[in-house]
């Protein structure tokens, strides 16, 4: 989420219809199979069909693939895509943020008997005239993510107000969409969940809080929304919290503090749940004092390199070394305003953030956050939740790139962090 862009809808949806847990569709596991219904001369056309599919699936799934170090020589862009999609069904791609909750608030005041997340919404008003809106489950599958953080983002509007109502609305609202859409998503809340979820293949569902202001100050909020299965708190959205500041109100460190005392308590005792910090959003000061205090792993949900496009919302060169020396990640984000600092950006712009980071600090470091659904300015070649295989058959066109590093980024960093969260 990059802006205050709606009114907020800072109303709860205290009414919601009763029993609407059972009133929502529940389709059959296996509707994605296609029924084939042949009539009688056909039966033997489409039997031969199957048959050379089948055997053209065998022959792609066991037939040679180029070694680690022959990647370079995979020039056609067919090629890398399929690579890429090899890599994809291998691990899962696990993107760290997207807003789609919030504009399921916005659009229809958390109504899902409404939302038909299973067509393409842009053919499906109001959503076909937003540019805001860059998911369904049509092209979600279609760019092979595996696993997404969904945001239960509120607006600083609601800060000190009902800030804490209208977030257990929107982990609420993350529940019911998995459920209702339980032939194609699955809740998560670890690595092995994920990786589960992926093994059925359905998209891992994980839950972040986007913003501190979320928790009222208060630790037992942290813990509740732990127990409800969120599983990163971004420190700040773009307000302060009375104990952490927010890189949209405190630029530089002139006047110190990030974290209060407070603040230190709220990061120690994320720790001791096991639930990932999330720094996208916060100042420098902020960043450091997080990254001084945890123990864990730390990570930067929806956020890009600072030294290539200077915006706040991005990560100085110092916090990603920094970064790496705690073990955390880099969730590189595709809003074109955090990319090339401006409306205009492509893939390989976004790729350039990528090498830039792995230069400074290894692949291990690295994942990708898009804020799909929270921006309205996205790159040329990944305008929606569909085109992800094309942001890595851009880094294979490097020829830098190896099947080892792909999946890092794609999922396993993330997997690694999260386990490595729940440690201490
Ligand atoms: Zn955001």
């Amino acid at each position: 989420m990059v802006l205050n862009r709606f009114a907020p809808s800072l109303k709860s949806t205290v009414f919601p219809p009763r029993n609407l847990f059972n009133k929502l569709p529940r389709k059959s596991v296996h509707v994605s199979k296609k029924k084939v219904s042949l009539s009688g001369g056909q039966n033997g056309v489409w039997t031969v069909s199957v048959i050379i599919l089948s055997i053209g699936t065998w022959v792609g799934r066991v037939g040679p693939r180029p070694a680690d170090g022959e990647l370079a020589l995979l020039t056609s862009p067919r090629e890398r895509l399929e690579t890429v999609r090899q890599v994809l069904s291998e691990v899962p791609l696990i993107d760290g943020h997207n807003d789609l909750p919030w504009n399921i608030r916005n659009f229809l005041h958390n109504q899902l008997a409404e939302f038909d997340f299973d067509r393409d919404l842009r053919q499906v008003a109001p959503w076909s005239k937003s540019a805001w809106s860059q998911t369904d489950l049509v092209r979600l599958r279609q760019g092979m993510v595996g696993g997404q953080f969904w945001a239960a983002y509120v607006p600083c509007e609601s800060q000190h107000l009902n800030a804490v109502q209208l977030t257990l609305e929107q982990v609420d609202l993350i529940k019911r969409l998995i459920e209702k859409y339980s032939q194609f998503m699955q809740f998560a809340a670890s690595s092995r969940e994920i990786l589960e979820a992926h093994g059925r293949g359905r998209i891992a569902s994980l839950i972040g809080v986007e913003g501190g202001h979320s928790l009222g100050s208060s630790l037992a909020v942290l813990r509740t929304l732990y127990q409800l299965g969120v599983r990163y708190l971004t420190l700040t959205h773009t307000c302060n919290t009375p104990w952490a500041k927010s890189s949209s109100v405190e630029d530089d460190d002139e006047d110190g503090g990030g974290l209060t005392k407070f603040g230190e308590t709220v990061v120690k005792e994320m720790n001791r749940l096991g639930m990932l910090v999330d720094l996208s959003h916060t100042s420098r000061a902020t960043m450091r004092d997080a990254l001084r205090v945890s123990k864990a792993p730390l990570i930067f949900s929806h956020s890009s390199a600072f030294a290539i496009c200077n915006s706040s919302r991005n990560v100085p060169d110092d916090i990603l070394k920094q970064l790496a020396d705690n073990g955390g990640l880099v969730m590189v984000t595709f809003y074109n305003y955090f990319v090339k600092c401006g409306p205009q950006a492509s893939v390989s712009d976004v790729a350039e953030h990528i090498y830039y980071i792995r230069n400074l600090i290894g692949v291990d470091h690295i994942g990708v956050g898009g804020d799909f659904d929270g921006i309205n300015k996205t790159p040329r070649g990944l305008e929606d939740v569909s085109k992800y295989p094309e942001l890595f058959a851009e880094l294979l066109r490097s020829g830098k790139w190896n099947v080892l590093d792909l999946k890092k980024v794609a999922g396993l960093n993330l997997l690694r962090v999260l386990k490595q969260v729940r440690v201490y």
